[in-house]
């Protein structure tokens, strides 16, 4: 028989930052999000004084003085390796995984033998201990009644009496009796469904069915006439009958952007450089990472919409000569392409880096001419970039057009740039050029570790 597990993060973002700051726990806390716009995380706390999810900050900033609220920038970087290191505890939970979203993750359990729940438990002690976040895991014989104990385990622990308590933190519906989980599914809503959003929900309370099991008795042929093949799959999933399965191929990025939004305005054409070099290195990371490349940059800046003045909104999409991945190659077309769209007065506010058209690596089209081929050494040249990167923390290697973010005075300048001769050797194509920069630090672990530097 199927099984099916979700393991998901309470209140993820918050967790994350209680974890470097423990003072934290206890206390009201919302994490914000992009300029500290809108509260995209709460603690329990939090909730427990209706700060409700999406909310601005300056609608509730006055519970900071009554209620001791604490509202935190987002801090992605953190949460991303938070959440592999979760990932990587959770997936010893069964044979297969399918990573849905930063802190959820769904398990296949089916042939596990034993007392699933207790193993479970097991996981989910293993997880707080070794990462300090707290998680809900619960089980179910298809993904939607897996997604659906979650939502019961988790309520049964952060509102006592909701649901009987022995159900907090894990919750194995497939080891219910059948008349108990009539019970529970009477006693959720038919809104807390996997797939049923707020309009579906309307509609569905609007016929009288309210909760999740009145969505369950339905006939699934008259759900399908009614509304769509997508909620007849639901309703068989809750019937037991498992539709959707694991999908633990992670599909590639069809695109890969990187983008921000200043924290002040930038006119001038250096820090715009230097911002964009830093996009399209981050975005070329995440190209390898899925194993692709890219056949066009996109490149894009503009003024707040908000804000008095001159508007500006300008993008350019620079095609590649060749599909790459490599940092100098797509920093080069971006800077190229930001070149083109600048024009000086501007109080930009926001810019960013789309690569597109990307195709997987692998079916990279060779071709005749009579450049010297380099292309293999070029990817090695980027795989160790990322391995470094990697290890000593990321940006340790930046190209020349990004800015040294280490060069603060209080950290200590590099004495000198690290220019390692990343010079193009794609014959002469100009597209791919870039120098290397680097800290002191590295400067001598690079060359203390003899031949490793002078390969570059
Ligand atoms: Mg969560």
């Amino acid at each position: 028989m199927a099984l099916f597990a979700l393991v998901d993060g309470n209140n993820f973002y918050v967790s994350c930052e209680r974890v470097f700051r423990p003072s934290l726990k206890s206390w009201p806390v919302v994490v914000l999000s992009n300029n500290d716009g809108c509260c995209i995380a709460r603690s329990n706390e939090a909730k427990a004084l209706h700060i409700k999810m999406g909310a601005p900050w300056f609608e509730v900033k006055h519970l900071n003085d009554s209620d001791g609220l604490v509202g935190l920038s987002a801090n992605f970087t953190l949460y991303g390796d938070m959440s592999e290191r979760m990932m990587s505890i959770a997936a010893g939970l069964g044979p297969g995984q399918e990573i849905y979203s930063i802190d959820e993750s769904f398990i296949d359990l089916a042939g596990v033998r034993g007392d699933l729940t207790a193993r479970s438990r097991q996981v989910r002690e293993r997880i707080l201990q070794w990462t300090g976040i707290p998680t809900g895991i619960g089980m179910g014989s298809t993904k939607t009644l897996a997604k659906l104990a979650n939502h019961i385990a988790k309520t049964a622990e952060r509102k006592p009496g909701s649901y009987p308590a022995e159900f907090g933190q894990v919750c194995n519906l497939a080891a219910l009796p059948a008349s108990d989980q009539d019970t529970v599914f009477a006693a959720t809503k038919v809104g807390e469904v996997w797939g049923v959003g707020r309009r579906i929900a309307e509609q569905l309370e609007e016929g009288g069915i309210l909760t999740v099991l009145d969505l369950m008795r339905m006939d699934p042929a008259t759900v399908r006439r009614r509304w769509s093949v997508v909620l007849e799959r639901t309703v068989r999933e809750l019937q037991g009958l498992s539709c959707i399965a694991l999908d633990d191929q992670p599909t590639p990025k069809k695109e890969i952007a990187c983008t921000r939004s200043f924290g002040r305005p930038v006119t001038d054409l250096g820090p715009l450089i230097e911002a964009v070099s830093e996009f399209a290195t981050r975005a070329a990371e995440k190209l390898r990472g899925q194993g692709s490349v890219a056949s066009e940059v996109l490149v894009f800046a503009h003024t707040s919409p908000h804000r008095p003045g001159p508007r500006f909104s300008q993008s350019t999409v620079v095609p590649l000569r060749r599909p790459t991945a490599d940092t100098a190659c797509l920093v080069q077309a971006a800077v190229l392409g930001l070149r083109s769209i600048y024009q000086p007065g501007f109080q930009l506010i926001k810019a960013g880096v789309l690569l597109l058209d990307l195709v997987p690596g692998s079916l990279y089209q060779g071709e005749l001419d009579l450049e010297p081929e380099t292309t293999g050494e070029r990817v090695k040249l980027m795989a160790t970039i990322d391995a470094l990167n990697a290890k000593y923390g990321k940006g340790m290697v930046p190209l020349a057009s990004q800015r040294d973010r280490r060069s603060h005075p209080a950290v200590g300048h590099a004495p000198g740039a690290l220019d390692a001769g990343l010079h193009d050797r794609v014959g002469g194509h100009a597209h791919c050029q870039g120098g290397l920069t680097g800290q002191g630090a590295l400067h001598r672990r690079l060359f203390s570790a003899g031949t490793a530097a002078r390969k570059f």
